[in-house]
């Protein structure tokens, strides 16, 4: 799977995470930030339901879950802006 390395300028903090999302043996991801841990984190948003009337239904079902932070199990995390600020010193992260 394709990861992303981004990098802070200001601290060296660098986080590998998926792209925007993505969507894994019917799973998805959202690149998140735990303010416990101090990272950036892929965490499973949704998961994909089987439709239960059968083939009749071609709809795609997702069930939304809780985000949850992979290193410390914690919740509350906050969605990754598109200014990816780096979650150690609040520096611009940069992924060149
Ligand atoms: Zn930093
Ligand atoms: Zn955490």
């Amino acid at each position: 799977m394709a990861m992303i390395l981004y990098r802070c300028a200001d601290c060296g903090y660098r986080a590998n995470v998926l792209g925007p999302g993505h969507v894994d043996g019917g799973i998805k991801y959202q690149t998140m930030i735990c303010r416990s841990c101090k990272l950036v984190v892929d965490s499973v948003v949704a998961r994909h339901v089987p439709s239960e009337s059968g083939i009749d239904t071609p709809g795609v079902h997702w069930q939304e879950v809780a985000a949850q932070c992979p290193h410390c199990s914690g919740g509350g995390l906050l969605p990754w802006p598109a200014t990816h600020p780096c979650p150690r010193c609040g520096g611009e992260m940069d992924d060149r």
